[in-house]
């Protein structure tokens, strides 16, 4: 199976400010030297900064996206964000589904597949996010949990799936300081694999959940981790870097 490039993405959540972005774009940028070609850096920023993120961002070689985005394409959705409109400000990637999503927004399975669904229709790559949480690890459910997750995503067709990015996150690693282990990674990440139709096997897995610099390498070293989804310590510029450097 031929894999996509490797991600290294960070997800900056409900923080930053126009001047602290800037700041933090500017260090990010300036570390792109560094990285080889083999790896796609990105941003996911809050709505209102995309247009920031597009200015600065233009010409560094970090690309943008979005944490969210509704699953419809305009109308009476008061609050909401369309593909439609992120693609306008040049995203070429949206978290769809991320667990405080799940969790705090009550988004279903069926609901985050429509999402996915709708930013493919815009040329934007969804990363689809997936995990479980510690009781269900502790449960013996993790892979129902993951099939269970994926089964409406999958149902997009094989086509769709091949544009995908997907991003296991389990619960209990996001923002708690305690990563999975890279076997534990692996394992999941093998298995999601093993779900993907013929034609999507190749598409990049991220891992996400406490990843940091001291732990990026021996995570990038399993076979099927082909990058990460970073929280915490993608508001530092140093150390997102850092890690995309090990990618
Ligand atoms: C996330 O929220 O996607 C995440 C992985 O967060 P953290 O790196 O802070 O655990």
């Amino acid at each position: 199976v031929s894999r996509q490039k490797r991600v290294v993405m960070g997800n900056w959540k409900m923080n930053g400010s126009l001047s602290s972005n800037s700041e933090l774009i500017a260090g990010i940028a300036q570390r792109m030297s560094q990285i080889g070609g083999a790896t796609d850096v990105a941003v996911c920023v809050p709505f209102p900064y995309l247009s920031q993120a597009a200015d600065l961002l233009k010409d560094s070689g970090v690309s943008w996206g979005a944490q969210d985005v509704s699953a419809r394409e305009s109308g009476a959705y008061t609050g909401e964000v369309s593909a439609p409109m992120l693609a306008e400000f040049g995203c070429r990637w949206v978290l769809v589904g991320h667990s405080e999503r799940r969790s705090l927004h009550g988004e279903s399975d069926a609901e985050v597949a429509d999402k996915a669904a709708a930013a493919l229709s815009k040329g934007i790559t969804p990363v689809v996010c997936v995990g479980e949480s510690l009781e269900e690890r502790d449960a013996g459910q993790v892979q129902a949990v993951i099939e269970r997750q994926l089964k409406p995503v999958l149902a997009l067709g094989d086509d769709a799936v091949a544009r995908l990015v997907i991003a296991y996150e389990p619960v209990w690693a996001i923002g708690t300081g305690r990563s999975a282990t890279p076997e534990q990674a692996q394992e999941v990440h093998a298995f999601v694999r093993g779900l993907l139709p013929a034609g999507a096997k190749g598409i990049p897995l991220l891992y996400g959940g406490s990843v940091k610099p001291d732990n990026a390498q021996v995570l990038f070293g399993m076979q099927d981790i082909d990058g990460a989804l970073v929280g915490g310590a993608s508001l530092v510029s140093k150390d997102f870097m850092a890690i995309a450097e090990h990618g």
